[in-house]
């Protein structure tokens, strides 16, 4: 089983002819509303490879995302609802260039709770993951407790914040980074020299991402790469949450690397494919039929 500790956004789209201006009231052209967070994305994903994912978050009482994941498979007894608070969400404004302006308020996501937050990872067990980004706060209570349930802890510090990251390097098994992440923690624009700071500072394993080049797996002992797959790229969000939440589902129940790696890649490939977030996570039947074409 996977725990994953982490963000529940609604996104509220508005289509607006220019970014609404100190002082002034704008209608929007349009609105979506889409499910979204770091941390929905990702359990969707492992979700769809067919792990067993357990979300661990909070969002506002009677709040709809809990119906919305719980049909996309994942297990949501871990979603605490709370009565004070409001499900993050973010506005966002895109004009006619399709550039975007966006307010954030974190919510409940900045606001789970100790006591909850415990009891979920005490079901864990040696052979569950814990997942987590850095859109939620307990990222280092949750990471050690899990640790003492003999679980491996798995950190993919986005949007990246180098203090917390370093901070929680000895509690991680497994650091999870695109390029610009890994630039901005180790302070390195060389791939090898970025990597070479992290090992001298942990023995953490890396997953880096390297968008249309691929992925890299660096661990003390090998080192393992894989492909993108070449495909007509229309919309790259959500593609490095399609990829960790496939590979961490391969992890889960194999030890076979470079296959983990395959099948992210290929759902991640997928993923760009398509727009949107959620929507745009294959499902592990659309993953294998790409592989065998
Ligand atoms: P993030 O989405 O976090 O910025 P990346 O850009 O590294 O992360 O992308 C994550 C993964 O998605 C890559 O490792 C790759 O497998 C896949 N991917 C991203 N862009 C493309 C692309 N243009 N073509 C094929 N696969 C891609």
């Amino acid at each position: 089983t996977i725990f994953n500790l982490g963000s529940i956004n609604w996104d509220h789209c508005y289509q607006v002819s220019h970014f609404v201006r100190p002082g002034e009231t704008l209608s929007a052209k349009s609105y979506n509303l889409n499910l979204g967070g770091k941390g929905a994305n990702q359990s969707v994903a492992a979700s769809k490879a067919g792990a067993s994912i357990k979300h661990i978050g909070a969002v506002a009482k009677g709040d709809a995302a809990i119906e919305v994941l719980q049909q996309l498979g994942v297990d949501t007894s871990g979603i605490e609802q709370q009565t004070e608070r409001v499900t993050g969400h973010a506005i966002i404004q895109i004009d006619s260039d399709a550039e975007n302006a966006i307010v954030l308020h974190s919510g409940a996501n900045g606001a789970l709770n100790w006591q909850w937050v415990q009891q979920q990872l005490s079901q864990g067990q040696p052979g569950d993951w814990l997942l987590m980004q850095n859109e939620t706060n307990l990222l280092e209570q949750s990471a050690r407790f899990a640790r003492q349930q003999g679980m491996q802890v798995a950190f993919n510090p986005a949007p990246m914040d180098k203090a917390i990251t370093l901070k929680l390097l000895p509690q991680l098994d497994l650091l999870i980074v695109n390029q610009v992440e890994l630039q901005d923690l180790s302070e390195e624009n060389e791939l090898e020299a970025a990597i070479e700071t992290i090992q001298r500072q942990s023995s953490v394993n890396l997953l880096i991402t390297l968008g249309s080049q691929g992925a890299l797996y660096v661990s003390a002992d090998q080192r393992q790469q894989v492909k993108a797959f070449r495909v007509d790229a229309t919309d790259t969000t959500a593609a490095g949450d399609t990829f960790i939440g496939y590979f961490l589902a391969r992890r889960c129940v194999s030890d076979n690397l470079g296959e983990a790696l395959q099948q992210a890649s290929a759902a991640a490939a997928l993923c760009v494919t398509k727009a949107g977030a959620i929507a745009s996570i294959p499902d592990a039947e659309q993953v294998r039929t790409f592989l065998e074409t």
